[in-house]
């Protein structure tokens, strides 16, 4: 028996975005490394979220920076709203995504349009859009 992912993908976990995280398999698609950072949100995987950040940037991330916003939201549900290309033979990838998320006590929806690239073949976070 295994739960449901958190990426709210309505698979389970270790069918989802559990062998991403664990570093068994690496993301084929830009959707998929967006909902395996979702998940790593929602259950604290600090390594992960750094591990799959672009380069230029996975040096101004703190560690316990991210953990402690991680400690502070609770990822309730994710929407893949839009993607473009960040397909298995791209090289770049956005993907546009409505997450709910639990912030001091409310509900409230981040909206983004994020850009992912390719590091050594596999998928990494560039950046984002918020509005
Ligand atoms: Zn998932």
């Amino acid at each position: 028996m295994s739960r449901p992912c958190p990426c709210t993908s309505k698979k389970t976990y270790d069918r989802c975005c559990e062998p991403f995280i664990l570093g068994k398999k690496q993301p084929q698609t830009a959707e998929q490394l967006m909902r395996s950072r979702f998940t790593a949100y929602a259950l604290r995987k600090v390594d992960y979220l750094v591990a799959t950040t672009d380069e230029a940037k996975r040096a101004e991330l703190d560690p316990e920076d991210l953990a402690s916003y991680c400690a502070s939201i609770a990822c309730v549900s994710l929407k893949i709203v839009a993607t473009e290309l960040g397909g298995p033979n791209d090289e770049t990838g956005v993907v546009k995504f409505h997450a709910s998320l639990q912030y001091g006590g409310k509900r409230t929806l981040h909206i983004e349009r994020s850009t992912f690239a390719r590091e050594n073949g596999a998928w990494v976070y560039v950046d984002g859009e918020t509005n």
